[in-house]
């Protein structure tokens, strides 16, 4: 009956799982799709630690479960209410990487525990949760390093070469225990978690950091691979689910990163794009002359433009200026003017970025433009306004064949009647290359802080 009860539970998780991937994959659905899969892996975890019973009796470790749920409850929710909208992508790599430590941890425990009626798939199992959960527990720590910008890339030559040689050498070790049935001395077993930490360290090491969010994709997909060997293992319905499904939407989601910058996932694996190198090989050129433009004639332009696009990028969201933004459109609408936001996919430093700055202030999703929409209506608009964006307006993506974004889809502002970009420098953005954009006859420089900017322009409008 017990066991029955706990199938039903394993059911409502994996179920609310899928129907939570469905809520998260809208802006304004996301937050209670969020809530329904907690509220599945809640009655997962419940349903586990009351109707389980393991072999030979009963859980008598409540105490340390107990304690390792409040700690990681209170360190979870204290760390996602603290942490800045600009630093998600490190958190989201942290915690990422507790994934895979976790499936790691299990495999180590597990493996102390073989049996002498095993099956080879057992010991498959716990050799493959193992060395994908320490590949990505290593990789995403060295991500979030990069993120954070605490470590630098570093590469050496013929490191994809000594990555190959590391990776064959852990399969063939990981053939000796799976072929041994794990009877094989433990040294070897411990060799294969040091050479995949040293992978997942040696993988990322080198992906420049522009490249991290597709990365932590990837590393995702392979926690959620580590989890559904640990649910094999287990023959746990809920985390073989849960991991498949983490598994195929990580590998979904990098695809679609991968498509958004026009590049292939081998490309970002070595192509080294964004960060210190390309910053170095880009160093700012002579581009000629740009113009400014002043609070005042831009408060003037928008207040009597029949249409204005409002870009968003990385900057609008360092400034925390969405409210400003939001209030700037509000004011134009009153005075006749009509307003949408034009979203690049990867606009900011994790996908949907921008998406969940704007409804932050409660910008109607209907007024946000996708970037191939946006394209076709950048020709009617009389003005755009870029705010804190660069990269993902970067005319170089189209016309220069030796830039590092090349084949980068960009959100086309030029074909406006005029376009105004709000930045503090005319220092290049996370790429680290020149927009020549800054330098186009139509283009005019509205020097400052996105927010400070954007207060002062409302101040002028209503003063019209
Ligand atoms: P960029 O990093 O290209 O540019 C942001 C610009 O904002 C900078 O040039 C900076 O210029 C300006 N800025 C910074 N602070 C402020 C401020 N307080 N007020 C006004 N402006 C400010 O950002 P984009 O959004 O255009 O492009 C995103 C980039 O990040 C792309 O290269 C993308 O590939 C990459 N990326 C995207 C990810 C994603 O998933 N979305 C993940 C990781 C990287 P200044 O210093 O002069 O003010």
């Amino acid at each position: 009956m017990q066991s029955n009860i706990l199938a039903v539970c394993y059911l409502i998780g994996s179920v609310s799982f899928i129907i939570g991937l469905k809520l998260l994959s809208h802006p304004a659905t996301a937050r209670r799709g969020n809530m329904v899969s907690a509220a599945g892996m809640g009655i997962a975890i419940l349903g586990t630690l009351f109707l389980y019973k393991p072999e030979g009796g009963s859980f008598h470790n409540y105490g340390w479960i107990a304690g390792a749920i409040v700690i990681g409850t209170v360190i979870g929710s204290l760390s996602a209410r603290r942490v800045k909208m600009t630093a998600m992508p490190e958190m989201v790599s942290l915690f990422n990487g507790m994934g895979g430590l976790c499936a790691a941890l299990i495999s180590i425990v597990e493996f102390g525990h073989i049996a002498q009626d095993h099956s080879d798939m057992h010991v498959l199992s716990i050799i493959a949760g193992m060395v994908i959960g320490s590949v990505s527990f290593a990789g995403s720590m060295i991500a979030y390093g990069k993120l954070s910008g605490k470590i630098k890339d570093r590469t050496f030559r013929g490191q994809h070469i000594f990555n190959l040689v590391i990776l064959f050498t852990i399969l063939v070790l990981g053939a000796v225990v799976v072929g041994s049935g794990g009877a094989s001395p433990v040294v070897i077993f411990y060799g294969i978690l040091g050479l995949s930490a040293c992978y997942g360290v040696m993988f990322v090491m080198p992906i420049g950091g522009a490249d991290m969010p597709v990365v932590i994709s990837l590393l995702n997909s392979f926690t959620g691979i580590a989890t559904a060997c640990a649910g094999f293992l287990y023959n746990n319905q809920v985390m073989l689910t849960g991991g498949i499904l983490v598994g195929s939407a990580g590998a979904i989601l990098t695809i679609l990163m991968c498509k958004a910058m026009n590049r292939s996932l081998k490309n970002v694996l070595i192509g080294s794009f964004g960060g210190t190198v390309a910053s170095a090989e880009h160093a700012a050129g002579e581009q000629g002359a740009y113009k400014e433009i002043s609070v005042n004639d831009t408060a003037m332009v928008m207040n009597y433009a029949h249409k204005v696009i409002i870009v968003p990028g990385y900057g609008l969201a360092v400034a925390q200026a969405q409210h400003s933004c939001h209030e700037l459109e509000k004011l134009l609408r009153s005075n006749g003017v009509e307003v949408k936001y034009a979203i690049h996919p990867v606009a900011g430093r994790m996908p949907g970025h921008m998406n969940v700055l704007l409804a932050e202030a409660d910008v109607s999703y209907e007024d946000l433009l996708e970037l191939e929409p946006a394209n076709e209506e950048f020709g009617t608009a009389d003005a755009v306004l870029i705010l804190g964006a660069n990269d993902v307006v970067n005319p170089a993506a189209e016309d220069d064949p030796a830039s590092p974004i090349y084949g980068m889809p960009v959100l086309e502002v030029w074909k406006s009647k005029l376009v105004i970009v709000n930045k503090r420098s005319m220092r290049p953005g996370y790429a680290g290359i020149d927009n020549e954009l800054f330098f186009r006859p139509n283009t005019s420089m509205l020097f400052g802080d996105a927010k400070g900017v954007l207060q002062h322009l409302a101040g002028e409008i209503k003063e019209l």
